[in-house]
């Protein structure tokens, strides 16, 4: 072989903690407080605090590959340790604040954290797991606003004493980084362990213009949270190009988010689609009281954003949403429905494939498959289960469990029932485990509860599977209608009936205060499904 002579320069997530002290150590960090405050740093605070927390954690006995496990709001700590915790060769693992205690002990026991960083503010839930798990030798008490007085100890105090510079190891960047669990909805949650150069080579794709998209000029606001697969490598990516980042602390109703975005001039912000439901809702309420004109992209992913909602924000506010697909075990970044400039479409097609999950970003493969794992046609119209591989796609789980998601020749079964266009644009119909299968036939719960939500006075939908006697599964929704406006069954079915098959339309529809929701903000159709999927059995029996 001719081989390359470059050098090999590892991968690793330090560089960029270093050249954010390098380039953009004026750069800030905001962080606003639980009592609403914000308090503000740089990146060189960050890198100077960073060290710290590298030589307080080594003082403790954090060696290479140590689980170090954080229970936190995005704030500028989390952020300290997002970076320390890598550069000094141990492991971040962020635990899901919304999981039930139960699970966090398994989870914590699983990852075998060895320390664990808490906020003072999620103490409770922390004593109602930590005593189940043996392999916890440290905790660490983040005080909101001051010193802390508890079991564990003093984040600030810890740091204190230590000196501000260290020189980080050069690491292999195969290394483990970060550990990340999915929420486990079917069967317990599994581990993912991302690389250094899985982190980083993820980081520098988001940043590609036709990605994400990040300028140093940009404010970023991760409303997604910092336990939920890596923030979407939004800190990585900020601190990579010098971006000021907002981290929203407790704070996610839609007003404190609003608040928070005019206030900073955020210029880029991330979520799920339920949170983003309600922010559009209140700006349609009050249109003129937030001045988002710094807003440039509002990214919304983890579950399928309405078409009604994307054109909602558009067409009403002038806000630009860039639809994203991926998953934990992808790091999780790995479609974008990014409109290319040789489709030349009309406002309604780019709506569309706006709405879309988009194609594989670079260095991600996307292929959809049939029963028989043979690659399906891209024509828009066979469903299938999503294939992906790539440098930043999970090889295996922690521990080596859920070997079926792993074929043979190297794709992660991702689970997703989709179609894929000929111009590689995905379209996600369902889950596989939320799929409805009416007389043999498979009807896209997705897209049925996108044209709910296109009804003015629905305000959410979520179309679940129920046990029919004759057909198998039937379609019933869950709407919940927005404050003081009405509809009736007939009028959504009436909205329904132009743009589906007669058997795709909901058996049901039931109104509901609140759709329950996963541990990540999405729709948590099982609940439904436990709830009331047997109520046309009943009827039909009754
Ligand atoms: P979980 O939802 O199990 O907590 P993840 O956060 O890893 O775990 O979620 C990954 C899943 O979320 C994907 O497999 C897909 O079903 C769904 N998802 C992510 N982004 C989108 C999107 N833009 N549209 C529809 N579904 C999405």
């Amino acid at each position: 072989m001719f081989a390359g002579r470059m050098m090999d320069y590892p991968l690793t997530l330090t560089h960029f903690l270093e050249r954010a002290r390098t380039y953009h150590a004026r750069c800030e960090i905001v962080t606003q407080n639980p009592d609403r405050t914000c308090s503000r740093a740089t990146y060189a605070d960050l890198h100077r605090r960073a060290a710290k927390l590298a030589h307080a954690l080594t003082r403790l006995g954090v060696g290479p590959g140590d689980r170090v496990a954080t229970l936190s709001w995005n704030h500028a700590r989390h952020l300290e340790l997002y970076l320390a915790v890598p550069a000094m060769g141990a492991v971040l693992h962020t635990l899901n604040l919304r999981l039930h205690p139960n699970e966090l002990a398994y989870i914590a026991a699983h990852a075998e954290d060895k320390v664990v960083v808490v906020d003072r503010s999620l103490l409770p839930l922390f004593r109602k797991f930590a005593p189940q798990v043996r392999c916890i030798r440290r905790v660490i008490v983040i005080g909101d606003d001051g010193p802390v007085d508890s079991d564990g100890l003093d984040y600030e105090a810890l740091l204190a004493p230590e000196p501000d510079h260290v020189d980080f190891p050069r690491l292999d960047e195969r290394s483990a980084a970060m550990v990340c669990y999915t929420s486990g909805t079917t069967g317990n949650p599994k581990g993912v362990v991302y690389s250094h150069r899985s982190l980083v080579l993820h980081t520098l794709v988001s940043c590609m213009h036709d990605t994400l998209g990040f300028r140093d000029r940009d404010v970023v606001l991760p409303v997604v949270p910092m336990f939920h697969a890596a923030a979407w490598g939004l800190p990585y990516s900020a601190v990579a190009t010098g971006a000021r980042i907002v981290l929203p602390g407790p704070h996610l109703d839609p007003a404190s988010l609003l608040d928070l975005m005019a206030r900073e001039r955020v210029t880029f912000a991330a979520g799920v689609p339920t949170i983003w439901l309600g922010i559009l809702a209140l700006l349609d309420e009050h249109p003129e009281r937030w001045d988002l004109s710094a807003m440039r992209a509002m990214v919304i992913g983890g579950a399928a954003a309405p078409p009604a909602l994307i054109d909602g924000f558009l067409s009403r506010h002038g806000l630009v949403v860039t639809h994203a697909w991926g998953m934990t075990e992808t790091n999780p970044l790995g479609t974008v429905a990014h409109v290319r400039s040789t489709l030349d479409l009309d406002a309604a097609a780019s709506l569309d494939t706006r709405a879309s999950q988009g194609y594989a970003v670079p260095f991600i493969e996307q292929r959809h498959v049939g029963p028989d794992d043979r690659p399906l046609p891209w024509d828009g119209a066979t469903m299938g289960e999503l294939e992906v591989r790539g440098p930043w796609v999970a090889a295996s789980y922690l521990g080596g469990e859920g070997e079926d998601r792993f074929t043979k020749d190297g794709w992660f079964k991702t689970g997703d029932v989709v179609t894929i266009d000929a111009d590689g644009y995905m379209r996600i119909a369902d889950r596989t485990k939320d799929v409805i299968k009416s007389g043999g036939e498979w009807i896209s719960s997705v897209a049925i509860e996108n044209a709910l939500m296109s009804h003015p006075a629905v305000l959410e939908a979520a179309v679940f599977a129920a046990r029919h006697p004759t057909w198998g599964e039937r379609p019933l929704a869950a709407v919940v209608l927005r404050q003081g406006q009405t509809a009736s069954k007939d009028e959504l079915c009436a909205h329904l009936e132009p743009r589906f098959a007669k058997y795709w339309l909901p058996d049901d529809f039931l109104f509901l205060d609140r759709i329950p929701r996963t541990s990540t903000g999405k729709f948590l159709k099982s609940k439904l499904r436990d709830e009331f999927g047997d109520l046309l059995e009943k009827r039909a029996s009754g």
